[in-house]
């Protein structure tokens, strides 16, 4: 079993939706700057006798910054060299080959290829694709991560989909390839994927219900970007035990100095 990590690209942001109050003020350094911090877009592939795995699919180039586009407090920078698709055709596959794609969620930075992936089956948890879809289907999502044109777009795809219960925790894919259902926190329902690999050891990847080390703690530190602060504290809970029984190393969503230290693809770990 191979498992390669994907540099899809970086986003940009204000630091304070990563750690809610990480420029707070103080008595002496009352109005400090707020920090605008590029972090990368990532996803990982397992390759398994039993098939490939993909984890997200990044942003699609749509949402990129152009300098004559609308103001965006969180633009992506990407290049079609680094979208899921080439990273896939350097190690010699092609969407087609991939048999499971896990989303972690449904924002923009995660699905914006999806709709490439028609003869996979689609894992989500239930509770993030049924109120994203309800949202969608009422108009209602507003400025923020989620997309019309990738819910158009993977809907006009016919796309299979596997949904994780609520009160299902783990979804084995494959051995030593599981799904895992983080629950609400960072959106509805966020999905994270344990891949257990024979030498290099178990990787725990929890996309945006962690951000960076800094949500994790301890104590954990909620983002400023975040749907339900109470459940996310919950959730973060659940990661580090779970972490901790499978003597997993967590791998966060958006850590640019954890990303740093990472082998990407083709380099792989096994
Ligand atoms: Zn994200």
């Amino acid at each position: 079993m191979k498992l390669y990590v994907l540099d899809l690209g970086k986003m940009y942001l204000d630091e304070s939706a990563l750690v809610a109050g990480i420029h707070g003020g103080s008595l002496r350094n009352q109005n400090p700057a707020a920090q605008w911090v590029d972090i990368p877009v990532q996803a990982a592939l397992v390759e398994t006798a039993g098939g490939l795995v993909l984890y997200d699919t990044g942003c699609n180039l749509r949402e990129a910054f152009t300098p004559d586009g609308e103001d965006t407090p969180s633009p992506f920078e990407g290049t079609e060299e680094m979208l899921v698709t080439a990273q896939l055709k350097r190690l010699g596959f092609t969407p087609d080959d991939v048999k499971y794609v896990v989303m972690s969620h449904l924002h923009c930075d995660h699905a914006g290829y999806l709709y490439l992936f028609r003869n996979a089956e689609i894992i989500a948890a239930d509770k993030e694709f049924s109120q994203a879809m309800r949202l969608y289907g009422l108009r209602g999502f507003g400025p923020g991560p989620y997309k019309y044109a990738d819910f158009d777009a993977f809907l006009k795809e016919n796309l299979r989909w596997r949904l994780i219960p609520d009160d299902v925790r783990e979804h084995e894919i494959l051995p030593g390839v599981t799904a895992v259902n983080f629950g609400t926190g960072h959106t509805f329902a966020l999905t994270g994927l344990c891949v257990e690999l024979a030498d290099a050891g178990n990787f725990l990847f929890t996309a945006d219900a962690l951000y960076r080390s800094e949500n994790l703690g301890p104590p954990i530190r909620i983002p400023g970007l975040i749907f339900d602060s109470a459940a996310y504290v919950k959730s973060a809970e659940f990661i580090a035990a779970y972490a901790k029984a499978k003597n997993a190393t967590i791998l966060f969503g958006h850590d640019k100095h954890q990303f740093a230290t990472l082998k990407k693809a083709p380099d792989f770990y096994a």
